[in-house]
């Protein structure tokens, strides 16, 4: 009997997260047997291959420790070094969170564990969406960056641009895309955005899938149809390709399939002039079944302001990636964001858990001194506790501080799931107290609460901590929209003024208690003009992170970023009292 495209990839998850612990063990001794020559595992394992001596040897690190070694072999140094496979290359990591962009080795396992990935994750939301590959496209924003080349010849770029460079995908592209690759690669982001959005409306009727990777990519997304709907039906019905897209690649691809079509442009231009854009992604896309993009972690922002545009389509968060390590899948794709949980598989890296305490009601920090906490094994986690995630890999990271905050939430089979919490260097502070991103994050969504019954809605949020003036203060910079129109009306002082107020009452008791001691000064909320965060995000995509991994800092700690969000600041409010 033939079966479905995706019934071996569930049959293998099953098989996977039943046999997790074996899986594990495994994927670690085949890391350590192939590494332990290397000149890096040989100062802590002097050749040895178990697991205990693992466990009690090798250290606990961050990007910076074994930033020398790969540095090293960007510079030309064999990569045996760190490991024995050689490397194909490297991968960038997007840097927005964490400052500068890393580079990860990356060999042909990597490349393979990738393709396996894709297959995996895509298979428990084909399957809940009735086999959706075979009924129609899926209209995917997706941006490639110009690879670098590191001294040694060796290339660097981010996971995205590495899978839509790969043979499979470009492969499926056709069939499964609305975007031609040519769109994809095209250096200039905004064109290729454009001839994208493009694509999508002339196929619209094709489309039954809409997203990006990251929720933030989708609304640059439509925000850039708010500004260009008018040109884009002007091209649709003329069947010519606005001047301003200059790409020849962009324009070839256009070539190939645009004639005029004035019925569709109309159509469409009708939709779009409508006054409000409550589920416009619906009405521009009728098959669309849901909305792809992952909506955890600092995503989550985004949700209420996409669930405006997407009106009743599901949100799915399908995977826990990043490029040091493939982590989890989603198995439950209609779960709520909030509610959305990874199940890690056990073949992708070898997993450990270092335990956060909780020293807050309701917020985390982090423990100090590692060296003192016993890291925990993937199957031996705990429901309900908090750990950050450290890896091991086969592309020469060993016990490796991602920097992300999990909580268990439960086990699928014998494998975890977990919920994203927060980015962990992520903190605000004047003087001893920590502000975490989650802290941020409950906070601003208490104020911001104070716009609903003005039919405002906060749309993009950062933070960072003024020190220019003593004591130092905590400043949130809000990009605010009605929701009606593309501008919100003038705002009122007063409620600002209460939502600075509600924000500190929100945050945690250290806070209050040094805001009253005058230790830190009245929080301030500089409201920006509309389209800021879009300028920042495009500063950090001509520094050269790719639009389909930026995530926006929580925290701005650049001074030029700042520059980008002080010059767009159209008003200023500072919280009247203390909050205790
Ligand atoms: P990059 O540096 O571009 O590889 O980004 C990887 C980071 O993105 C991870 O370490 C997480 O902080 C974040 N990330 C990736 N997937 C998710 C997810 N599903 N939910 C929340 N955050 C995620």
């Amino acid at each position: 009997m033939a079966t479905n495209g995706y019934e071996c990839e569930l049959k293998m998850i099953e098989e996977l997260t039943t046999n997790a612990e074996q899986i594990q063990d495994e994927v670690l001794g085949e890391i350590l047997s192939r590494n332990a020559g290397t000149e890096y595992l040989r100062g802590f394992l002097h050749g040895q291959t178990e697991k205990q001596l693992f466990k009690k040897n090798v250290p606990i690190v961050t990007y910076e420790d074994l930033k020398p070694y790969i540095d090293r072999i960007a510079n030309g140094e064999t990569s045996d070094i760190l490991l024995a496979e050689p490397i194909t290359g490297f991968f960038l990591s997007s840097g927005t969170s964490g400052g500068q962009p890393k580079l990860m080795p990356v060999t042909a396992e990597v490349g393979n564990k990738w393709d396996l990935f894709r297959r995996l994750y895509e298979s428990p939301v084909i399957k809940h969406f009735d086999d959706i590959n075979q009924a129609g496209k899926r209209l995917e924003l997706m941006f490639a960056r110009p690879e670098i080349e590191t001294p040694s010849g060796l290339k660097a770029a981010s996971v995205s641009t590495s899978i839509y460079s790969g043979s499979n995908f470009r492969t499926s592209l056709p069939k499964l895309y609305t975007s031609p690759v040519e769109t994809i690669f095209c250096p200039d982001p905004n064109q290729g955005l454009y001839c994208q959005l493009l694509f999508g409306l002339i196929q619209r009727d094709e489309v039954v899938k809409v997203g990006s990777v990251f929720a933030s990519t989708v609304l640059r997304g439509i925000k850039f149809l708010e500004n260009h709907w008018q040109e884009l039906c002007y091209d649709i019905k003329t069947g010519r390709l606005s001047d301003w897209i200059t790409d020849s690649g962009c324009r070839n691809a256009a070539s190939l399939v645009m004639k005029p079509n004035p019925e569709q442009a109309d159509l469409i231009e009708n939709i779009c002039n409508c006054k409000s854009w409550e589920g416009i992604i619906r009405k521009l896309w009728p098959k669309a079944r849901y909305i792809c993009c992952i909506c955890t972690g600092i995503m989550r922002q985004y949700t209420i302001e996409l669930e405006f545009y997407c009106r009743g389509l599901p949100l799915v968060s399908d995977l826990y990636a990043c490029s040091e390590a493939i982590c989890g899948i989603n198995l439950e794709p209609l779960r709520k964001p909030c509610d959305v949980s990874y199940t890690f598989l056990p073949n992708m890296a070898y997993f450990e858990f270092l335990p956060v305490k909780n020293e807050r009601d309701g917020s985390i920090e982090m423990k100090s001194n590692n060296e003192d906490t016993e890291l925990v094994d993937l199957v031996n986690v705990k429901a309900g506790q908090c750990y950050e995630l450290i890896v091991t890999t086969c592309a020469g990271l060993y016990r490796y501080k991602v920097g992300d905050v999990l909580m268990v939430s439960g086990f699928y089979n014998n494998a975890p799931q977990f919920q994203f919490v927060e980015r962990k260097n992520v903190i605000l502070s004047v003087d001893q107290e920590k502000t975490s991103e989650t802290d941020l994050f409950k906070a601003v969504t208490e104020a911001k609460a104070l716009l609903d019954p003005l039919r405002l809605i906060l749309t993009e949020y950062t933070s960072y901590v003024d020190t220019s003036s003593a004591p130092g203060h905590y400043v949130l910079f809000w990009e605010i929209k009605g929701k009606e129109g593309k501008h919100c009306k003038e705002l009122d002082p007063k409620i600002m003024v209460e939502c600075c107020s509600r924000m500190e009452e929100s945050l945690h008791y250290t806070y209050k208690i040094y805001r009253k001691r005058n230790i830190i000064a009245a929080l301030e909320i500089r409201v920006v003009k509309q389209g800021s965060f879009e300028a920042l995000m495009d500063y950090y995509v001509s520094k050269g992170t790719s639009l389909s991994q930026y995530k926006k800092p929580s925290c701005i700690k650049s001074e030029e970023a700042l520059k980008i969000l002080d010059s767009r600041v159209i008003g200023k409010y500072f919280s009247p009292k203390s909050p205790l």
